[in-house]
């Protein structure tokens, strides 16, 4: 795509590495049939190409973000099927990142949307806050479906609905410690705790720890770690989103220099792609670009991590799991095969679903802030997975867990909780 950026503008860095990513576009299309957007909607503007010249537009010009941008730019999922489609190698998910950050700066929306935008990144960022948020919508969410038929209060509405009516007892898997091997030790690692995970869900952090202990390798989970960014970073809050990773960075620093790491392993996969990205998002930080590289070199995936340890085939266990790829998994980290094979090998029949490479509409915070679209994102999906006549569907990250696990009427899981059991860990609670 040509573009019409001046020398000054081309100066700064951000500009150059924006400039750099349009212009390898060439205008072929061939994203926009993998884009789920452009699918449900039916928009050019709601596609990547689409996307991809309203960000010229708005960089270029040096202005500030319109509404018409910013509803565009708000309707992406980043859930970046478009660069794995993408033949010219076009980075969208940088240039996406460039763009909320400048919609955020220059874009004043409506006070309700400011209002929930501001609730979930103070919430969702904090098990603290988190709990105490899930605490208070339970007296909400009988409103729930009032406030969803409201226009102004629909985001709200979303939210309270996907509220648990029940949070899990507190887990001692979620508090920082050392969980040793069980087997004469074999490696080292640490774990992301995370935000909302560990109060919706503790048990995906504890059947990886105790997988990881009953293989030999001891598991820390630092003390100091807090948020990792991810949330914030993809709502465009750039600033809050590095300083939490700073704080996170430090953590892992500290345990890297002190004991030792053999890995950094993320059991939520859109964390892990911001994670791996560090390098990216630090490099002009003279402070934190190294630590930052440091970090992301060790990064990986629970299932990618899984993988190196070249574990036994087990037998049978006659049940058939339908794997869902999140799109995190699958187009950010390039993580496709590892988890189905790693599956197989625990014993499962593995079955994918048509149109794999749609999002399910979860996307960190999108079921909340743009619910019709997830909502009809969220029914494909689950059309599309309940047609494989599963007993159990499997993914990789709790949002598309939540997200297609309030609709499916079959239970859903995370992969990992599938693997320990497998490997002699206790039988996932929603199977027993
Ligand atoms: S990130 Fe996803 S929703 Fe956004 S433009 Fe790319 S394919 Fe479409
Ligand atoms: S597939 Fe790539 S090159 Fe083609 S229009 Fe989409 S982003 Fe541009």
């Amino acid at each position: 795509m040509q573009t019409n950026f001046t020398p000054t503008q081309l100066a700064d860095p951000k500009t150059a590495e924006a400039e750099g990513i349009i212009r390898k576009c060439v205008h072929c299309g061939f994203c926009t049939a993998t884009c789920p957007t452009y699918v449900t909607l039916g928009n050019e503007l709601d596609s990547p190409r689409g996307r991809i010249y309203l960000i010229k537009e708005m960089l270029e010009n040096a202005r500030p973000a319109d509404a018409r941008t910013a509803l565009h730019v708000d309707r992406c999922l980043s859930c970046l099927a478009c660069t794995t489609t993408c033949p010219s190698g076009v980075d969208y998910m940088h240039l996406i990142d460039q763009a909320r950050v400048h919609v955020e700066r220059t874009f004043k929306r409506p006070p309700l949307v400011r209002l929930q935008r501001w609730a979930l990144a103070y919430f969702m960022t904090s098990p603290t806050r988190f709990r105490l948020a899930m605490t208070l919508a339970g007296i909400g969410r009988p409103f729930a479906g009032i406030m969803k038929r409201i226009p102004a209060l629909k985001a709200f509405g979303a939210m309270l609905e996907l509220a648990p009516r029940a949070l899990p007892a507190r887990s001692r898997f979620a508090e920082p410690g050392t969980f040793p091997a069980k087997q004469p030790r074999r490696q080292r690692v640490a774990m992301l705790s995370g935000c909302v995970q560990p109060v919706m869900d503790p048990g995906i952090n504890q059947a990886a720890i105790e997988m990881l202990n009953n293989l030999g390798i001891e598991v820390v989970l630092p003390k100091n770690e807090g948020c990792c960014g991810s949330l914030r970073h993809h709502m465009g809050h750039e600033d809050a989103a590095l300083a939490s990773a700073r704080r996170t960075i430090d953590a892992w620093i500290a345990e890297m220099d002190g004991e030792g790491l053999n890995a950094i392993i993320i059991t939520g996969s859109g964390c892990g792609t911001t994670i791996k990205d560090y390098g990216h998002m630090f490099k002009a930080d003279t402070a934190y670009a190294e630590k930052a590289r440091r970090v992301s070199a060790l990064a990986r995936d629970v299932m990618e991590y899984l993988d190196s340890l070249e574990l036994p085939q087990q037998p049978s266990r006659g049940m058939t799991v339908a794997y869902h790829s999140s799109c995190s998994l699958q187009h950010g980290q390039r993580i496709t095969l590892q988890p189905k094979a790693l599956l197989r090998r625990a014993g499962f029949a593995v079955k994918e679903p048509a149109e794999g490479h749609l999002c399910c509409g979860s996307a960190g915070t999108y079921n909340m802030l743009q619910s019709d679209i997830a909502d009809q994102l969220k029914a494909r999906k689950v059309r599309n997975l309940k047609a494989l006549k599963p007993d159990v569907i499997a993914a990789g990250n709790l949002g598309c867990i939540t997200q297609i696990g309030s609709a499916a009427n079959i239970p859903v899981l995370h992969t990992v909780e599938l693997m320990n059991w497998a490997y002699g860990g206790k039988k996932p609670a929603a199977l027993k």
